[in-house]
Parts: structure tokens; sequence; C-alpha cells
């Protein structure tokens, strides 16, 4: 966008004071965030607080250009476009604006809402096929519909650009901004509301938003489909709903953590698979089923789409506390779904108790009293041990809220108050809105420790599950291996996660790491691939099942199992069919089942084996050799037995590259934690770990000046040089230092100089604006774990296993 001002001035019909020739390239609304103030122009909306009045800050920050229906305080350098209302002159711009690319496609999504997580999933199915511009955040509001749209250019074709209105009249307005190609409506809830007497007002208001549409999307509603019909009988109409709708819900199946949708679309029926199960994400695929077919794609491009939907939400951190506690950050939002889907997290936490800390709710339509009501009732429907409320409004409707440990006016009382208590054993959802800074209530709480950490994102990790699972035939079951702390990434975090979503076994290596699983509560079965003799009663006690793969451990465990009087305890059996670790040969089938044949005291659970090479494709042989090894010692075991245990042999790989040997169960290891050797399914997978830390000091060299132990570094010319709180003891090798690797700040590459030393490294940010403080990101995306395998010459196993314990890992949902 490039305008000058006398031009925008006939626009927006302004008196122009000031330099006529000026360019505006972007707009300021608030004098807080102006970074680049060259060819920006201040706007002064008057909402809560007069823009106006900051005009002058916007001024000292070096901008020229000022929009208003007033000037305070006249400079002579600067340009003025006075106007009798801003946001009206915005509008007008805007439209100006929007006219100007005829051809671009544009999607208006109104409605109570859905309205964000529509438009983010539309970017998520699209984002490959068109260039889009789509409304920031939920920007769409009277002033950030036309800002949104003002980021129009001629590289976009579409947009995607969410429509909000609080009273009536406002969506001419909007509509005049917009006209959208496509209308949306997701949907009317009626909720109580000063300005519109009821439902049916708002429905007419919202509505109008679609005046020039050539195609309406709108839910299958008695109310909704009357209005839009009398209103519009010559578009092109498209309901969705679950009774007489173009696109059609008729029946979901849960499975596991995804749903089956059979949809009738435009009376064919359809089947998808989507990777979500509540009841508003459903309604919301179908809007988005409706946008996508009136676009002309068809199933498979659907179908692909809707199976790779992530969830749209602000984050939800996850952070080990003090006293056996956990605690979910979620700092920066409060309203009532995400405070709804926040509580829904703390309840996946496996802990006797549970612990609200919530802010006043910022930023609600609501009258207040209503908004109150809701929210208690919201969070009475949780069992809570305790709740603390913060803030004035809280404070005032605290009668409304059960188990009222306490409420305060201040973070600081917060702070205070839990100094004084010890709460143990708890999971504590820390929830308000950022003024409140409940951020600090977390750092009180958290365990102490360095800057650098290590990011788990439980979200993604359920993607890869997810991806994993649609490969597979819906009743073959999911051993998932978290073994070695979930290969690096947790000791019971990810367990337990998986346990919430019904993973049907998990596989550990060592006894011990079954115990601490059990003793943090995971009760699925778990099988433990070296059950050394010395812990055969514990394993017993704690109800883990062990891999079997020798005569003498049979024989060692009958016993055990003997002497205490036990039967039918279940065991796997473990064939050798080429790895040559552990196993029985495929030869010794036979005396192996005459053994078990009359044995009362075990049951073979499972009949297995491990792939060598499932991920070289020049030695598929072998891999079918192992498979058909595996098929014969099955076959004469299960008819021995009499019985059929079950079969299973694939790893990840094995899962991608051999779908005829998933048998009835496949083990999932690396591909969850988002690496595969395998280009095409590591696209579809999702990046899990992000290794990451701060800036401790920057400071410059001057030539010949050297940098760490033996002064490897050497500055040809100034260079400034950042040192960073992380080094080999984390898990960085020194083989990486002095320019193998690279780390990355703010998206820039910035080599590590030097030599790695214990604790720290340093890195030449020469070229690069940073801070102190500043994040660095040391392994993730970029460098991703494949880079860091090549400079350590391993595979990204051995990476991942080897960030040091002393890294502290954070999970999150986003
Ligand atoms: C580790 C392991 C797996 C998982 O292998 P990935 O390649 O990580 O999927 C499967 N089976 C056994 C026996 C294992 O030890």
């Amino acid at each position: 966008m490039i305008y000058c001002v006398t031009h925008l001035a006939l626009i927006i019909d302004a008196q122009l004071i000031g330099d006529p020739d000026r360019k505006i390239q972007h707009i300021f609304y608030d004098s807080r965030n102006i970074v680049s103030p060259a060819d920006g122009a201040f706007i002064a909306f008057i909402g809560i607080r007069d823009g106006h009045k900051y005009m002058e800050d916007a001024y000292k920050k070096s901008v020229r250009i000022f929009i208003g229906s007033h000037i305070p305080v006249i400079h002579s350098d600067a340009t003025y476009l006075i106007v009798d209302d801003p946001v009206s002159a915005l509008q007008k711009w805007a439209c100006y604006h929007i006219n100007s690319y005829p051809s671009l496609t544009t999607i208006g999504i109104t409605g109570s809402n859905g309205k964000t997580i529509l438009k983010e999933w539309l970017n998520q199915c699209l984002w490959d096929v068109f260039s889009i511009i789509k409304s920031p955040k939920s920007f769409n509001s009277q002033m950030g519909l036309p800002l949104s749209v003002l980021q129009i250019e001629s590289k976009h074709d579409l947009g995607i650009f969410e429509v909000g209105i609080s009273k009536p009249g406002e969506m001419d307005k909007q509509e005049r901004v917009l006209h959208p190609t496509i209308g949306v409506l997701t949907n009317v809830l009626g909720a109580h509301s000063e300005y519109f007497k009821d439902k049916e007002e708002q429905i007419v208001e919202k509505i109008k938003l679609f005046k020039n549409s050539q195609v309406i999307i709108y839910p299958t509603d008695p109310n909704i489909s009357k209005i839009i019909q009398l209103e519009y009988p010559n578009k092109k109409l498209i309901s969705f709903g679950k009774e007489n709708s173009d696109i059609q819900l008729l029946e979901t199946t849960l499975n596991g953590n995804t749903t089956v949708l059979s949809v009738s679309v435009f009376g064919e029926p359809r089947e998808f698979i989507f990777p979500f199960t509540d009841d508003a994400s459903i309604q919301n695929v179908l809007c988005l089923l409706a946008v996508l077919s009136e676009l002309g794609y068809n199933y498979d491009f659907i179908q692909e789409k809707i199976l790779h939907l992530q969830f749209v939400s602000m984050r939800l951190e996850l952070v080990s506390g003090i006293n056996n506690c956990t605690i979910i950050n979620d700092t920066f939002n409060s309203d009532y779904q995400s405070l709804e889907i926040a509580l829904h997290f703390l309840f996946q936490q496996n802990k006797p108790k549970k612990v609200l800390v919530l802010s006043d709710i910022l930023q609600s339509r609501l009258a207040e009293a209503e908004l109150y009501k809701k929210i208690a009732d919201l969070v009475n429907s949780f069992p809570l041990h305790h709740i603390l409320l913060v803030g004035e409004k809280t404070y005032k409707y605290r009668h409304l809220f059960n188990n009222i440990l306490k409420s305060f006016l201040s973070t600081v009382e917060v702070i205070r108050f839990l100094e004084s208590r010890s709460i143990k054993d708890a999971a504590l959802l820390i929830k308000g809105a950022r003024k409140f800074e409940l951020e600090k209530v977390t750092q009180l709480l958290e365990v102490q420790s360095h800057d650098t950490i290590l990011e788990v994102n439980l979200h993604s990790l359920l993607m890869n599950v997810n991806y994993f699972k649609s490969l597979l035939k819906p009743e073959t079951k999911i051993i998932a291996m978290v073994k070695a702390s979930s290969y690096g990434l947790g000791n019971f975090e990810i367990a337990e996660v998986l346990q919430f979503y019904h993973i049907d076994y998990l596989a550990v290596a060592y006894p011990d790491e079954g115990f601490k699983l059990r003793d943090k509560g995971i009760h699925l079965p778990i099988m433990v691939m070296n059950p050394e003799i010395s812990s055969y009663d514990r394993v017993i006690e704690y109800e883990l099942e062990p891999e079997i793969y020798s005569f003498r451990e049979l024989n060692l465990f009958v016993h055990k199992l003997k002497e205490k009087k036990l039967t039918k305890y279940p065991i796997h059996i473990k064939i050798d069919t080429g790895m040559h670790r552990l196993g029985f040969q495929p030869e010794e089938a036979q005396k192996l089942g005459d053994l078990l044949k009359n044995n009362v005291y075990v049951k073979v659970k499972s009949i297995f084996s491990h792939f060598a090479v499932s991920d070289v494709s020049e030695q598929e042989e072998f891999t079918r050799l192992q498979a058909s090894k595996l098929k014969y010692s099955f076959d004469i075991l299960a008819k021995i037995l009499g019985y059929q245990p079950l079969l299973h042999i694939a790893n990840s790989a094995g899962i991608i590259n051999y779908p005829e040997y998933h048998f009835d169960a496949v083990r999932l290891g690396i591909g969850m934690y988002g690496y595969i050797d395998n280009e095409k399914t590591l696209k579809k997978l999702k990046n899990v770990i992000t290794l990451k830390t701060v800036i401790s000091n920057i400071h410059d060299l001057e030539p010949g000046e050297t940098v760490g132990y033996g002064r490897q570094f050497v500055a040809k010319k100034t260079t400034s040089v950042a040192t960073l709180p992380i080094g080999y003891a984390d898990g960085i090798r020194r083989i990486v230092g002095n320019g193998k690797g690279y780390v990355t700040i703010h998206g820039k590459k910035a080599p590590i100089i030097g030599n790695i030393c214990m604790d720290m490294m340093m890195i030449d940010v020469t070229n690069i604006a940073c801070k102190e403080g500043d994040t660095v990101i040391i392994m993730g995306e970029n460098p991703s774990l494949i880079e860091y395998a090549e400079w350590y010459q391993t595979i990204p196993y051995e990476v991942l296993t080897s960030i040091s314990s002393r890294v502290k890992r954070i999970y999150y949902r986003e």
C-alpha cells in the first residue's frame, strides 16, 4: 500500500495541512507499537481512550503524518489530514482500496462465534493454493476490518476476513468496506445484547454483509434459513447442519481422538477423518466443508486437508512446579472460550488436586453480571479444589463461585498468599488477562532452572500420532514407544498425554521406567523390553508385562509367578528374525510352544519381532524375510497355544514402508516425536521439540581479539559476539563449535564461533539485530534434528536422546 497524502485527502474527504507530497505505506493507531515510523501515518481513534492525546507521543517517535478530527499540537514539519470522523475516514479509504482489486476473491465470515477458527482453518487448507490475505487474529471490528482490508496487495488472490458487529447499523458500513464474494454466516447464538431485541434482529443485521455476495453459506436453523431465503431469493445459497442441509452431517463415529464424519455433500455420501471430537469443532468443520466445496475442491483434496487441521487457540504452557505441582500457564488471554479450553486441559492433568487462579475477564460484550454468572457456572461445573480470583470484578462477583479459597484485588496479593501456603501435588491453571501479569505467579511456583529449555509441543505430537493412525486399519493397535524417557522428551508427560488420548499400549526399555510411569498414575498396559531378573518382584507388583526372549528368562519368570501363585500373567514373546539382539530363533518355536502349552502361569499377549532395515528400500528383501520368519513362528505358536496372541513387527519406518506388515499392532517411536527417514512423510509430520535459550551477554570484539578456550575464533573485523547459557553439558557436542553449527535468532542464522564450553557457547551476531535477553533457537525447525545428526555424524534418535536432563522440559498445547 502506498498512498500520496494529496490523493488520500480526496478519497477520505479530508482537509490537508502540510507537505502534500508525503507518502503513506502503513498505519499506526497505538503509539506504543510504533517501530519503524518512516512513511507511517498515525490515525487517532476515539475509543476507550482518545487517540488524539497520543499524537504527540507518535510525533516524538518520528511519525510525521497524522489523521484525526483535530490537531492538539501543531508541528510545522508534520502533515495533517483533518476529517470529521476518523473511523468513517478509514472505512472510506478501505472501500477505495479494495475496489482497486476487482479480481480479488473475498470470503467474509460473520457470526456469533467460530469466525477465527473458520478463518484459520481455511488458511490451513488453502495457504499453499492461494496467496492469502486474512485478518490478523480476530481483527473484525469497525476499525479492525478496514485496517485488515488495507493490507491487500496485488499479489493476493484470496482474502479471508472476519466481520464483527456490536450494534445495529454497523454491518452496512462493514459491507461497504468488504462486500465479500462468498459470504459465510457461522451461527447466530442470539445471546442477550443491549443493542438487539432478539435473535431475529441479530440475524437481519448480520446478513446485511451478503448484499453483494454471489454465494451465501449459512447454518440450517429455522430462523436463519427463513430470513436468508426471504432476503436473498436469487442468490446461490448453501446450508450446512444436521438436517435438511446441502452439507449435512449424517453420523459421527468416535475413533480414539479422531471422529469419522459421515456427511452428505450435496446428496453424495462422504466420509472424513477429522482430528477433533468436540461438538463445536464438528459444527465448524461442516461450515468449512461448505466453503471448500463451493471453491470447487474435490473429495480427496478436502479429506487430506481436513485430516491435518490443527487446533486454533492461544497456547497453553505446561511446566513443572515446586512441591510436585504442575502449572498450566495461560496468562495471555481471558475469555469464556479460552477458559473452557484451559479448564479441560487442567482436568487432563493427573494430579489429585486442581486449582484455578483466574483474573477478571476483559473485553466481553456481555453485560457484567451476566458474564460473571456464565463464567461462574462454567467454573463451578468443574470439581476444583480451590479457586483464587484476582481483580475487582471477580471480587464483586465472588459469591457466585463455589469453593472459594480466596478473592484478591491484585496479583501481588495472590503471590503473598501463595508464599504463605504451600500447595502440594496439585495441577494449577493460571489464567488471566495480560494486564494482571499472572506470569509472576507462575514464576513463583515454577521449579527454578536456567534459561535453556526444551519445549515439547504436545499438540504436534498428537497430530503425528494421528497421522500414523490414519495409515492404519481402524482395528490395528498402536504401541507407543516411550522408552528412554520418551526418547528424551519427558519422564511421564508424554505417556500421560497418550493415555489421555487412549493409546492402546506403552512400551519401555527397563523396569524402572515402567515403575516411574505407574507411580505417576499411568494405568495403560506397559510392555518392558528388558525386564531385568533382579526386578521381577516389582515388575509383577507394578503389573508390567515382560518381553520374554529366552528359555532361561522364561523359566525364571515362571518360577517367580509360581512362587506368587499367579496365573495367566501377560507376557510378550520376542522372536529374533534377523536383528540378532534378543529373541527366540524361529526354529525354537516348536519347543517354546510345547513349554507354553500347558503353562497356566502365563498368557501370551503378543508375539513380535523387530525390523532392522525397514527404512532402507534397497534391503526390502531382508525386511520381507524378517516378516515371514515372524509369521512362521507365530503360526506354529498360535496353533499349539490354541489362541491368537497379537502379532506385531512394524516400527515407524515399517508403518510407512510396509503397510502389509501392520498386522495386529504397530510400535510407534520416532515418528510421533516428529522425525522419519522418508522425505514425503516427514513433510506431513509436525516438529515437536524446540531447544531454546536466551542471550546472556553481547559484546563487541576489535579485530585480532579472540573467543573462548583455545582462542580458536579470531575476529577479522569488528564482531558482535553473543554468549548463550548452553554448552556440551546440556548435550550440544563440541563438534558443532568453530563455525560448524549455527543457531537462529529472530529467524536469522548465527554461526557458533570458538570452542563450545561446558555450560556456554558463543555466537556471531554481527549482522543480526538482537539484544541481551532475546530468544535463541538452538534446535527445532531450524536447525533441525536432521542437521544436528549430520553434524554429529549420527542419527536423529541419538541427537534427541542426548539433550541432557538438566535442560528443563516445558510442555505446551497450542
Ligand atoms: C525403539 C523401538 C521401536 C520404535 O522404533 P522407531 O524407529 O522409533 O519407530 C519399536 N520396537 C522396538 C522393539 C524398539 O526398541
